[in-house]
């Protein structure tokens, strides 16, 4: 009967509905695997098997599936106040205690927050809110961007042009002539080499070198993500974001700090931002601020960025707004994902991601693992068939589908990144015992990829 179930979903699936970030072919030809329920850190699929998720959704579900408290929230909000718009001077509770809680625990003076459905549409209110800022200054010509290649800062038409992966450019007719890119620190593969001052000095001075020849009063914004993740999850030597900001500030351009998947416990501290001892003059999140319960993104806004917009605006509307921003439930949600957090979530996150990132160095052995990075729950271990030539895997191994399956049937999700990087983000609330199945499923997937006859082909 579930069978049946299932089999007449995959074919609904196949027909009508359209997957994000997938080969449409590709898809159609391997079916939907319909996941059925959650508890903790473990998911249930539509035929009854159990898997950890390392991944918590698409890193978002820091809190864990299955509190019960955060439905409570939810449904008591909807039976109250399902909606209330934030156009017209109107609010609601939730939103307003939600920005004040946020604003209490964000670095600085990044006291002002607008609320967005997720992630993309943050960073995409921030081209706004950024040409808006400028135009108040007097400095309209200021209409450059610079982001870091690897990046992501999310799929709307003007974010994926920020976004420095080919996968969201080609075919889109993006990035536009504005957008434009410095190199990735990205450790294991810079041709610098790994030490991280000689990185840092580069960055720096690509980054001088580029605002140089845009125009020192042409840029206006500089991007980043505190540790990039969907370009691979690749963590800058300590120092190299304080580096960079300093910069942004001596040069008079606005510093974003894109902490979507870095913010809520996803390195530790609420916000990645914190443990590099910086201030953004503005930055996004989403993701773990709902725990993936309900959608919702935030932009922060220092006291500056805010006090600029304001005063050029005057008595005029500044137009920027959406129907669902500040949204009651998505914001009951969050106040009660974060009293989680805070209930003893984010100190368990610590305690797993410090033995996630002990689990997976003890990798470093395996004659597939040529590097293993991360900091807290958010890591990767890079497979190589060569660790001195650090060789990619072989495109016939196809990483994204195969590697993915394979630690699937080991019941393991974890992210299989096209050019065979594993990547984790497990919920903060596992166990020990989770943490150390999610190493050992890994090594048992290296194990059995060890027999691929294309990996065996290349080996000797
Ligand atoms: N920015 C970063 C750094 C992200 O990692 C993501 C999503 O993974 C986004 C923006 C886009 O967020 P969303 O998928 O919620 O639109």
């Amino acid at each position: 009967e579930t069978d049946m179930l299932t089999n007449s979903l995959v074919e609904l699936d196949r027909q009508h509905l359209v997957h994000p970030v997938s080969s449409f072919r590709g898809h159609e030809a391997r079916g939907v695997r319909v996941l059925q329920s959650a508890k903790g850190a473990t998911v249930t699929d539509a035929e009854g098997r159990q898997l950890i998720d390392g991944f918590a959704g698409l890193w978002c579900v820091n809190a864990g599936y299955g509190h019960e408290s955060v439905v409570e929230a939810a449904a008591d909000q909807m039976r109250r106040l399902p909606y209330a718009t934030g156009y017209f001077d109107l609010g609601s509770e939730a939103p307003i205690r939600l920005a004040a809680a946020l604003a209490e625990r964000s670095p600085g003076d990044l006291n002002h927050i607008y609320f967005t459905l997720g992630g993309s549409d943050a960073v995409d209110s921030t081209f706004r809110f950024v040409r808006y800022y400028w135009h108040s200054k007097g400095q309209p010509q200021r209409d450059q961007f610079i982001s870091v290649e690897q990046g992501y800062h999310g799929s709307t038409t003007m974010g994926a042009g920020l976004t420095a992966l080919p996968g969201f450019h080609d075919g889109f007719g993006v990035p536009y002539a504005w957008q434009h890119k410095i190199s990735s620190h990205y450790l294991y593969r810079n041709p610098l080499g790994d030490d991280a001052q000689t990185v840092i000095d580069a960055s720096v001075a690509e980054l001088r070198a580029k605002v140089a020849a845009i125009g020192e009063d042409k840029v206006a914004a500089f991007y980043v993500e505190p540790i990039q993740g969907s370009g691979g999850v690749l963590v800058p030597p300590k120092g190299w974001i304080k580096a960079m900001r300093d910069v942004c500030k001596e040069l008079g351009i606005l510093f974003i700090a894109d902490e979507v998947i870095t913010g809520f416990g996803r390195t530790g501290p609420i916000f990645a931002s914190a443990e590099e001892d910086i201030v953004p003059d503005l930055m996004t999140c989403a993701k773990g601020l709902t725990s993936g319960y309900v959608p919702m993104g935030a932009v922060f806004m220092s006291d500056h960025v805010y006090d600029t917009i304001a005063d050029g605006a005057g008595a005029k509307a500044v137009g920027h707004g959406f129907t669902y921003s500040a949204h009651p439930v998505s914001a009951a949600v969050a106040l009660e994902v974060l009293a989680l957090y805070e209930g003893g979530l984010f100190d368990n996150g610590i305690k797993a991601g410090a033995r996630l990132m002990a689990g997976l160095e003890s990798l470093r052995d395996h004659p597939l693992v040529g590097d293993v990075r991360g900091r807290g729950m958010l890591a990767a271990v890079e497979l190589v068939t060569d660790k001195d030539k650090k060789t990619p895997l072989p495109a016939a191994v196809q990483p994204a589908t195969r590697l993915f399956d394979r630690a699937w049937d080991q019941g393991l999700i974890v992210r299989s990144f096209a050019q065979g990087i594993f990547g984790y983000a497990p919920p903060l609330c596992c166990t020990d015992g989770e943490i150390d199945a999610i190493v050992e499923r890994t090594r048992t997937v290296l194990d059995l990829t060890l027999e691929d006859p294309e990996i065996r082909a290349v080996l000797r």
